[in-house]
């Protein structure tokens, strides 16, 4: 943790963390020292981790990366906070993310990084003229500057996978249910999961061993299934997987660069046994509006609790209630999230609701459809994790558009429910360029025995 805590002071240049408390984290490790002495070590005792600023937490604030958390602090920790810490990691601190999680670049950031008395975007490790990617852009860039052997993301369209691409990281995202969302400050309740960021499979195995479970009595949509010793499932052979590689995926706009280290992957795992099957996702492209609709509109619901009265800022200066509301809102919210919470609620209205919000309900399931196709012919669908390696700061301006395109890859697993992982493939440019495998639901372990079977 000593050596962790310096490193994070050392590089606070990257704007990586929000939030530590140096003394908590180092009593939390003197505790852990004595478990271990006494003998009853859990299976990560004593491993330092840093949680994405969105899992709440008892000893360290939230932000969300927004201003209207400002000085907020829960009574609680998070179902996967509460889980790791059960398992024996120790708590490093709180990374920076885009605000409530909107966002492909760490960009959209309105609470200070620590080091800093104003807001800043995360910077990749690799260069620090990119962006890391995001939302998860302070845990990719944590672990890939090891400030942290591992931390926590979330990934509602692509948040872990991406900025792990971007980085040259591992990150999981496993199947929607798989970890509780008690606790994960809300961004689109049907899509939001927990995962894992670290240097490998092996040890997103363990932080995912840990993090996973049924919630019953705090996530209604937490599924029963218990939780899988992933460690275990590493050894497996890659003899006959049938690695579904789908068309889509490799069209124009695919960096040539990301396209050479994704054909150079796919070939190492044809050496190592794998099988590799044409398929198609034909519904690819649409996945970008789809989700864009069912994200905002989820969103527009989830932000309404943000009103001023129970949590974080309230506006100084109003006429009435209705007044108050507005303007803290108006104050508290950045650019990003008042564009969806309008996308979303103009989605939703009378008159509009069957035309975009129904309709993309309706093309979702056919994204999910063509999946369970897809996977009667292969095991693990493969193919990048995003068309292009980290852009420079600033480089997409004021176009939200040329962000949100950039998911293409992911967006359509998300949409599915299905787990997906990033995993470094090679560089682009001096840039890291990660493989994405996808996999059918429940299918964690044959990801991540398929990801550390290639590492
Ligand atoms: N980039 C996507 C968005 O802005 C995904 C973010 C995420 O997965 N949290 O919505």
């Amino acid at each position: 943790a000593h050596h962790h805590l310096s490193r994070i002071r050392a590089h606070q240049d990257l704007g990586a963390f929000v939030a530590i408390d140096e003394q908590l984290t180092l009593s939390q490790a003197r505790a852990a020292d004595d478990r271990i002495a006494a003998g009853s070590a859990a299976p990560l005792e004593g491993v330092p981790i840093a949680h994405k600023d969105i899992f709440v937490t008892a000893d360290l604030p939230t932000t969300a990366g927004s201003r209207i958390l400002a000085g907020y602090r829960s009574p609680f920790d998070a179902t996967v906070v509460r889980k790791l810490g059960e398992a024996g990691a120790v708590t490093l601190g709180k990374l920076s993310c885009d605000e409530f999680a909107m966002g492909s670049a760490n960009e959209n950031v309105a609470v200070p990084a620590i080091g800093f008395d104003h807001a800043v975007p995360v910077r990749n490790p690799w260069d620090t003229g990119r962006i890391p990617g995001g939302s998860s852009g302070g845990s990719a860039v944590a672990v890939a500057a090891r400030l942290a052997p591992g931390a926590t993301g979330t990934d509602t369209g692509g948040s872990i996978r991406q900025p792990a691409s971007f980085c040259g990281v591992t990150g999981i995202k496993p199947t929607y249910g798989r970890a509780s969302r008690y606790g994960m400050v809300a961004f689109a309740s049907s899509l939001d999961q927990a995962g894992p960021m670290a240097r490998s499979a092996e040890d997103c195995a363990l932080l995912l061993s840990a993090m996973c479970g049924p919630d019953p009595e705090r996530d209604s949509t937490s599924l029963a299934r218990p939780a899988e010793d992933f460690s275990r499932q590493l050894a497996g052979s890659l003899d006959g997987l049938r690695i579904g590689v789908p068309k889509e995926f490799f069209g124009e706009g695919v960096a040539p660069g990301v396209r050479a280290a994704v054909d150079a992957a796919l070939a190492e795992y044809e050496k190592l046994g794998a099988r590799r099957v044409e398929i198609t996702l034909p519904r690819t492209e649409l996945s970008i509006p789809v989700y864009y609709i069912i994200a905002a509109a989820e969103a527009s619901s989830n932000l309404s609790r943000f009103d001023g009265v129970k949590f974080g800022h309230r506006a100084k200066n109003y006429r009435d209630l209705a007044d108050m509301y507005a303007q803290t809102r108006e104050e508290g919210f950045g650019d990003e999230v008042k564009r969806r919470i309008m996308i979303g609620t103009y989605v939703l209205s009378h008159g509009y609701y069957d035309a975009y919000y129904l309709q993309a309900q309706k093309v979702r399931r056919m994204i999910a459809d063509d999946f369970q196709q897809a996977f009667a012919q292969c095991d693990v669908i493969a193919g990048p994790a995003a068309p292009s390696v980290a852009w420079k700061l600033g480089e997409h301006g004021d176009d939200p558009v040329a962000d949100y395109l950039a998911d293409i890859f992911t967006l359509p697993g998300s949409l599915a429910g299905l787990p997906g992982m990033s995993v470094p493939a090679g560089f682009d440019g001096g840039l890291p360029v990660g493989l994405q495998l996808i996999g059918n639901y429940f299918a964690e372990a044959k990801l991540l025995n398929a990801a550390h079977a290639f590492q």
